[in-house]
């Protein structure tokens, strides 16, 4: 098995072991190029979790299948979203070397473990999930045995690492709190004097407000989002034709930044004297919203100059990009590999 923790390092003789990382095991749904939203809800976070945690990050392209594709014409959209993120995830300073990152449907061992233990799993526990019922609702092209697996699939995917932790946004709860309540079940049933697979704890993340262009949650399919990698040029005409407060209709009238969309930015962006400029000139109508935008718009180019320069690099070379994720899938194989062959034999199956 190759060395993918600190823990395992090899050190000299005497000298005392440091403590081990804890795993933590996070994925992204491959379904459009990456926005702000994605990088300040998550990538952010996973950019500082690689330094302190054993970080296997993984795209999970079985888990976009279950919402979208259907019938799609063009096959090659999922192999480019995928690729795409990684090159994203990559800008974002994701590090190959620090993390683990690799793609879900390279690994057959996540689909195993999902077939192990559905047979523990009661479907009441998949029906019941809110996101399910809501979402099936709205769209009946959902009702598929693959959307109502998603959870168990997701359940699958944390335990044969035997992740410590999962970064979650508050919504993301009710997940892990199934893939705890299936791992209990599978370790009562099967390993009740030595449990194999531990409950994952949630990593609660701090997801600041990022709203879209509009006011409405930033995603792609409203049209409202700022890529990671949109060029400058589309950058500044995007915030610049951002609505602001409805009731500054004129230069002249004085505003609200609290009913303007464009102050959630603000708060995200700038400093404290820009942000009490913003308040006093909307307030006074001193300033106009053209200038009120300009240093957000600056804020952002700068924050993703960086990216754009990563994201060139990857992207003149895709081959690097499929190293990568051939290398993780390999590390990740190995500690999939050792905790399938352990629920195998407890369930009898190690013939
Ligand atoms: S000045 Fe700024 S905060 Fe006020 S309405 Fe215009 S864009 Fe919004």
């Amino acid at each position: 098995m190759p060395d993918i923790s600190a823990a395992s390092a090899p050190q000299p003789p005497n000298s005392p072991q440091p403590p081990a990382r804890q795993r933590v095991l996070s994925g992204m749904r491959p379904t459009g190029a990456l926005h702000l939203g994605h990088y300040h809800g998550a990538l952010k976070n996973w950019v500082q979790l690689q330094s302190t945690h054993d970080c296997f990050f993984f795209v999970a392209d079985w888990h976009a299948l279950t919402t979208h594709g259907q019938g799609k014409q063009d096959r090659g959209w999922i192999e480019r979203n995928v690729y795409d993120m990684v090159v994203d995830w990559l800008a974002a300073g994701i590090d190959p070397e620090q993390a683990t990152l690799f793609i879900q449907s390279r690994m057959p061992e996540h689909a195993e473990l999902f077939t192990l233990l559905a047979m523990s799993t009661p479907t009441s526990w998949l029906e019941r999930i809110p996101s399910y019922k809501d979402q099936v609702e709205r769209n009946r092209e959902l009702a598929t045995y693959g959307f109502l697996g998603y959870p168990l699939l997701q359940a699958a995917d944390i335990l044969i690492y035997k992740a410590a932790c999962v970064p979650v946004g508050e919504d993301q709860s009710a997940h892990v709190e199934v893939t705890r309540e299936v791992a209990r079940r599978f370790n009562r049933l099967y390993a009740p004097d030595q449990p194999i697979l531990p409950e994952p704890l949630e990593m609660l993340t701090a997801t600041p407000r990022l709203p879209g262009l509009d006011g409405q949650k930033m995603s792609k399919s409203a049209g409202n989002a700022i890529a990671m990698r949109d060029a400058p040029g589309v950058v500044d005409e995007k915030v610049r034709t951002m609505p602001t407060d409805p009731q500054r209709v004129r230069l002249g009238d004085p505003g609200d930044p609290e009913r303007c969309p464009v102050w959630p930015l603000h708060e995200l962006y700038s400093d404290e004297s820009t942000q009490s400029w913003v308040q006093q000139g909307c307030q006074s109508a001193s300033m106009g919203c053209l200038d009120c935008k300009r240093p957000l718009i600056e804020a952002i180019q700068k924050e993703q100059k960086p990216w754009h320069e990563r994201a060139e690099s990857y992207l003149a070379n895709p081959k690097q990009v499929h190293w990568i994720v051939e290398v993780g899938a390999e590390r990740a194989r190995a500690v999939a590999r050792k905790t399938l062959r352990e629920v195998r034999a407890a369930m009898g199956l190690a013939y």
